[in-house]
């Protein structure tokens, strides 16, 4: 379907021309750093938690395209969510992008995120889709400050 796939690269370019909530939070409560050494993608993500709840999230940082569109489509999806919803969505996003899961048949949970399902074509830029993913999880439970792909 070359006019979806068309659709979908519009997406991501115009999300990494102008990525939302690119910025530093100053109320945030929870950070982690991200780095993607095969690429040279690296982040932060901002997040400020209320109780179990996503109440807002940004990122920082430089990359390429796919990671930055990616980390600007993740912080629309998950901001008003909880931890358990990002878990799920997370799962459903990396099956997306390692081509375990079809986007046409597939869960409408995912929304825009369905752009990335080209992604799966070159398994080299899985890591770019999924490090701003990795990062708000290190962000979220605090397990590590500093996320590496490698
Ligand atoms: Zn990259």
């Amino acid at each position: 379907m070359p006019e979806l796939r068309d659709l979908y690269q519009e997406v991501i370019l115009e999300h990494s021309k102008a990525p939302r909530n690119f910025r530093v939070l100053k109320d945030a409560n929870h950070h982690a750093e991200g780095f993607n050494p095969l690429c040279g993608d690296r982040l932060t993500v901002y997040v400020e938690m209320d109780g179990d709840g996503i109440r807002d999230i940004s990122f920082q940082g430089s990359g390429c395209a796919i990671s930055k569109a990616s980390a600007s489509i993740m912080t629309q999806s998950v901001k008003g969510r909880s931890k358990q919803e990002v878990d799920a969505l997370f799962d459903n996003f990396r099956r997306l992008v390692t081509g375990q899961l079809n986007s046409q048949g597939g869960s409408p949970e995912l929304g825009k995120l369905a752009a990335f399902s080209g992604v799966s074509e070159y398994p080299v830029r899985v890591k770019c889709a999924t490090l701003p993913w990795h990062t708000l999880r290190a962000a979220l439970y605090g397990e590590h400050e500093t996320v590496s792909t490698e």
